[in-house]
Order: C-alpha cells, then structure tokens, then sequence
C-alpha cells in the first residue's frame, strides 16, 4: 500500500463551519441599487478632498496608531462618553466578530430574536457559541415574556443564561424600532450583556446609547457604512462600560484599523452636520416611499430605519424581485427567511431612485 503523503488532499474545515452557509448576497449590475441598505450619496465632497490631503501625510511604512486613539477620541466627544468607553473595528461585523470572540465560545449561549440580522447568529456559531433562538410577535417586536422564555433556555456550561443577548434596534430586515422600555426592562433582568445593533440608529427618534450610564451591561454597536456614507470604508465602532472594552482589545489583533480609515473616520465626524441633513432628506423621503408603497397591492411594516419591509399580498414576492430586476432596480429578496414569506425589502435610495422603484413595482405588481 503507497502510503499518502502531503499534498495529496486537503482536510475538511472543522465539522460545524463544513456546514455553514456564507453570507450571501447577490450583486447584480443593475442602475439602481436599493439592497444594501447603504448611504445613496456620496459623503461631502470636502469631506473627500481633505481625506485625500491627509492620506498623503500617511507615513506608509510604519504601522498605524495601535489603540486608534485620535479616532476613539473623536467618537467618544461625538456621544459625550469617555474614550475609555469606544471600541472600534473594520466594519460593525468585526465589532459583533470581537465580542464573540470574548464573550461566545463553545460553553456559552446567545440570544437572537427573529427574524433579525443574520450575521449575529452566524457570527455566533462560527465562533462555536450556542444560540437559543426567540420569536418576535406579529408586530416584530421582542416581548418581555419571550426574552424570559429563551432566557431559561440559555442554560449551558458557564451559565444558565444566555451570556449574549442581542437586540437590533432598528431591526434589520423589518425597520421596527424596540420601545426604549423593553430595552430597559430586558437590561434590567438580562444575567448576561446585552448588545444593541444600532446600525440605523441616526433613523430613529431613540437611542440606547442614554442607557448606558444606568445599565454597565449594555454594549450600543454603530457603523460608519449606512449613515455615513462610508460603506467601502469598513468603519464600526461600539460604546459600552471600560471592562468590556478591555475584554474586547484582548482579542483584537495588533494594528487592526489601517491608518486611512482611522484618519477617515475623526475627519468624518467633522461633517455630523451634513450627515445629519442626509438622515432628514432619508427620512422625508422615507414617508414618500411608504404614502406611494401603500397605494399599491402590499402591506407595509413601518419603519426607523434607511430601509422598508413590505409583504406582498397578490403576487409571488421572488417573481415581483425578478421583474424589478428586469428594470435594472434591485431590491432585496427576503422571501425565503422564516416569518418573512412573501416580503421584500427596499433600501431608500435618492428621490429619482426611489421613483424608478415605485414605477417598476407597479408595473410589476399588474
Ligand atoms: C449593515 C449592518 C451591519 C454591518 O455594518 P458594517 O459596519 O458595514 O459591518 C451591522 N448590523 C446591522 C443590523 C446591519 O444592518
């Protein structure tokens, strides 16, 4: 018998990401693109310009500031809370990436309610945690009786809870934002941490960033990619009490944000302004698009976020997708997720943009 030697075959990955499936997206090329949930416009051109001023200061041979402290700073003025408080990653994912690294593991759980973002739950299992799963209600809202109910579930080698509570608020994908008193509530009686995704926060008439000082088990994530309009440059960051930020650099790896971004990042808070001005104009025409969605053969699921979920009630949602896409607009397809049978879902773009759509599902919809 030849023995085998190396190189002849590659080993499977570890049994359980063998059967993960990646995130999955598709891109199409299409003129309008009403998927992502990303920023419609540009940021400031000033903005720009001074961003590439400054990059040519960069010394690209050395490594950049390890602790990005400059960039902490000018988030942690932006929210009013001491630096200690900032953590920042590439991208809100990483942030999510690095609190599971710390918190998750194989003798732990988290708690999800769906539908909700995805990648809480997949980050989760592919850093070996346990997650127990809840079920938000007719109106996608998470109950106090349901975060008891999966609570007791949560039971595992550590502890009999859920280390990790997550809650999206603004939900991803149905817009709803939790009232702040099932936020307080659920900090009140969560055992573990509970972790606020609020990557459309800026949206939203509440935040729970004002309960960070009553409640040291809050972590609040945030992200540069929809409200900043800085999608490409893979900015997150999240504000929680100085251990968990500790805990958190324990498992970061060294230099991790690139100088640009850790440039780009300070400067954009500069123009909090204009960002805001951009939220208002999302937002206004956040109302057109639902008044124009609700002439039209769908319900609609109200909304806090830069995106609406809409449930289609006469036609088939996959072929309604298809002939948006027929039309160069792409919108997200959510169909197939559990509880969402029938749903798509569509970003805000610009008011042209958001013409074109309304125009195309119409026509769609017969
Ligand atoms: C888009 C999104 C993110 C990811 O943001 P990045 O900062 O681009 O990684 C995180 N959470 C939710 C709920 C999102 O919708």
């Amino acid at each position: 018998m030849e023995q085998e030697v190396g190189g002849t075959r590659i080993i499977p990955p570890r049994a359980d990401v063998a059967s993960m499936v990646g995130y999955y997206s598709p891109q199409v090329d299409v003129k309008v693109r009403l998927n992502s949930n990303e920023a419609p416009e540009p940021p400031p051109t000033e903005f720009v310009n001074r961003l590439k001023d400054a990059i040519d200061e960069v010394s690209l041979n050395r490594y950049p500031a390890r602790e990005a402290d400059e960039l902490r700073l000018a988030i942690a003025r932006h929210h009013g809370v001491g630096v200690d408080r900032v953590y920042c990653a590439n991208g809100s994912n990483e942030v999510l990436q690095s609190i599971l690294l710390a918190y998750g593991g194989k003798d732990r759980s988290v708690a999800v309610f769906e539908p909700t973002y995805a990648l809480h739950s997949h980050i989760a299992r592919v850093t070996g945690t346990q997650v127990v799963v809840g079920t938000r209600n007719d109106d996608f809202l998470v109950t106090i009786d349901e975060f008891d109910r999966v609570s007791r579930l949560g039971s595992t080698q550590d502890f009999e809870f859920p280390a990790l509570t997550f809650l999206c608020s603004p939900n991803n994908p149905t817009g709803r934002l939790e009232p702040l008193s099932t936020v307080e509530t659920i900090l009140d009686r969560a055992e573990g941490l509970v972790v606020v995704d609020e990557a459309y926060g800026q949206f939203a008439p509440r935040s729970a960033v004002d309960l960070l000082e009553s409640h040291r088990n809050l972590l609040v994530v945030r992200t540069f990619s929809k409200t900043w309009s800085l999608a490409a440059l893979r900015l997150g960051y999240l504000i929680a009490d100085p251990e968990v930020v500790e805990a958190l650099w324990r498992v970061t790896l060294p230099y991790h944000l690139d100088a640009i971004k850790q440039i780009a990042g300070a400067l954009a808070i500069e123009y909090e302004r204009e960002m805001t001005d951009r939220v208002d104009s999302i937002v206004s025409e956040r109302a057109r698009l639902i008044d124009s969605l609700s002439q039209l053969a769908v319900e609609v699921v109200p909304s806090d976020a830069n995106f609406v979920l809409f449930k289609v009630t006469r036609n088939d949602a996959k072929a309604v997708w298809k002939a948006l896409v027929n039309e160069s607009v792409l919108i997200r397809d959510i169909s197939s997720v559990p509880h969402l049978e029938g749903y798509l879902r569509v970003t805000i773009g610009t008011p042209s943009e958001n013409d074109r759509f309304i125009r195309a599902l119409s026509a769609a919809l017969g």
